[in-house]
């Protein structure tokens, strides 16, 4: 092309301030802003004349793309502004995973959040007196009645309970106000990474304690921890295992046993308990897995969980003990630097309120948890009955669903799967291609092919799961042709 053509072929590019003005250019400044759609028609227009320097562009072409400006402007801002945090589909089978968010929220919680979200609230004040109140009150009463209510204790007299932002905050918490610059007994065997750089070491460290080992990986006795008792010691802790098991030759006190040592020894002791569970996991299927309610009837100095696993909240880390303890918590200044905010507060007390009314099978996570394997079959069913036709291959396949959120790697219970195999395509291009769908779908390959464990998927994303294997399989195929 001539130099001279290409004279010609740059005069047909538009200027960016008229077309600020004209057509559907005003129309997209209303929804992204003056200034972003100037900048991508610079961008388009910039990436115009390169095309015409190259040559790459003949005056149809070029003509076309300027009539397409609005939708390429359009199309950029879009990918830009979108959310970096965005809703996925669950087909993994595993309840709660920490990489995606854990816990669901109720739709209880949901609304109590969106109503002091939306404007103002008492987060701080008491209203009844018109003066400054406590933040943490408003579901210290609910944590103990629904524990209370689970067989924990008695009578909440004595007792106390406050929520910071996560059971690791907690666990810090805890550790710095009982026993910073003095020595926290740990079993060898509960020396452990719970995931996400939560070392229990590190953290114990960081808090300022020190820490005195006893017994070995698999085998620690009460006596190792009588013996280790010195003037030195404020704490003894019990962590939880919770993404591990040691199976064979094991021993392990009971929490009992490590409260009644401590009571004869003055030695508190601090259990991180971690999963919140307030279910009978055996009803499940799930035998041996300790609850929060067993560990706080248990007698601890100080019990700390997590709001968003099994308790089936929000983000949180909740302690429960003894008024004394639990007040010097709340007196440490890291407690202000650790609380939570108003919205878990709303979600927290829907979640709780859920227990004390008997309503659990509100909360995601317990549904989830009781679904029987037979529905989820026939789900599996269905689905492939709507996939017919689109390319797949698709055998419905019995599977375990994982419970995850700090439960022992065996807790799991039966479920079904939908066992898909997409023509051209290996399984991981298919998991691939289905997390990049909208919304993203997350599933498990197994055996090579792609798993989708419906236990985990809401029944009312059945359809949009469908549309998405639908959707992937038609842009597979327009690919190939
Ligand atoms: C999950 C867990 C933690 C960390 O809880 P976060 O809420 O993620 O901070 C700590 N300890 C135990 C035993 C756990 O199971």
């Amino acid at each position: 092309m001539t130099e001279e053509a290409k004279s010609e072929l740059y005069r047909l590019l538009p200027q960016v301030g008229e077309l600020l003005e004209s057509e559907r250019f005003p129309e997209l400044q209303a929804r992204f802003g003056r200034e972003l759609v100037a900048e991508g028609l610079r961008r388009e227009l910039a990436g115009l004349r390169d095309g015409v320097r190259v040559g790459s562009l003949v005056e149809s072409s070029l003509a076309e793309a300027v009539a397409g400006l609005g939708a390429s402007v359009e199309r950029r801002l879009d990918e830009r502004l979108r959310p970096s945090l965005r809703p996925v589909i669950n087909a993994t089978g595993v309840i709660l995973q920490t990489n995606l968010g854990r816990a669901p929220l109720s739709a209880a919680a949901i609304e109590a959040m969106v109503a002091v979200a939306s404007g103002y609230c008492n987060v701080e004040m008491d209203l009844e007196a018109g003066e400054r109140g406590r933040r943490d009150v408003h579901v210290e009463g609910l944590i103990l009645d629904v524990l209370r209510g689970r067989g924990a204790f008695a009578e909440t007299v004595g007792r106390a309970a406050a929520v910071v932002n996560n059971c690791a905050a907690a666990t810090f918490l805890a550790l710095n106000t009982l026993a910073e610059g003095g020595e926290v007994i740990v079993s060898r065997g509960e020396l452990v990474e719970i995931g996400g750089g939560f070392r229990v070491p590190d953290i114990l460290r960081k808090s300022g304690a020190v820490l005195r080992e006893v017994g070995t990986t698999n085998r620690t006795r009460a006596s190792d921890y009588a013996e280790a008792i010195g003037p030195a010691t404020r704490l003894i802790l019990r962590v939880h295992r919770a993404n591990f098991r040691i199976e064979g030759f094991t021993e392990q006190p009971s929490l009992c046993e490590l409260v009644e040592l401590g009571e004869r020894a003055g030695v508190p002791v601090f259990d991180d308990q971690g999963t919140g569970c307030a279910v009978d996991l055996a009803e499940y299927g799930i035998p041996g897995e300790s609850t929060w309610v067993e560990s706080v009837a248990g007698g601890a100095a100080l019990v700390a969980s997590s709001g968003d696993k099994l308790l089936g909240g929000p983000q949180c880390g909740l302690l429960v003990g003894s008024e004394d303890v639990v007040e010097r918590v709340r007196r440490n200044p890291l407690f202000r630097a650790l609380r939570v905010d108003k919205l878990t507060y709303a979600a927290l007390e829907a979640t709780l309120r859920a227990y004390l009314c008997g309503q659990e099978e509100t909360l995601p996570a317990i549904a989830m948890l009781r679904l029987s394997a037979g529905s989820v079959r026939e789900r599996c069913e269905r689905l492939i009955t709507e996939l017919a036709g689109d390319d797949y291959v698709a055998e419905v396949v019995p599977v375990r669903s994982l419970v995850g959120g700090g439960t022992t790697p065996g807790a799991s219970v039966g479920s079904f799967a939908v066992a898909l195999e997409a023509g051209g395509m290996s399984d991981d291009a298919l998991a691939t291609r289905l997390r990049g769908w909208e919304p993203a779908v997350v599933t498990r390959t197994q055996g090579g092919r792609v798993s989708l464990d419906l236990r985990t998927v809401f029944p009312a994303q059945d359809a949009v799961l469908v549309e998405a294997l639908r959707g992937v399989a038609a842009a597979r195929k327009a690919e190939t042709l």
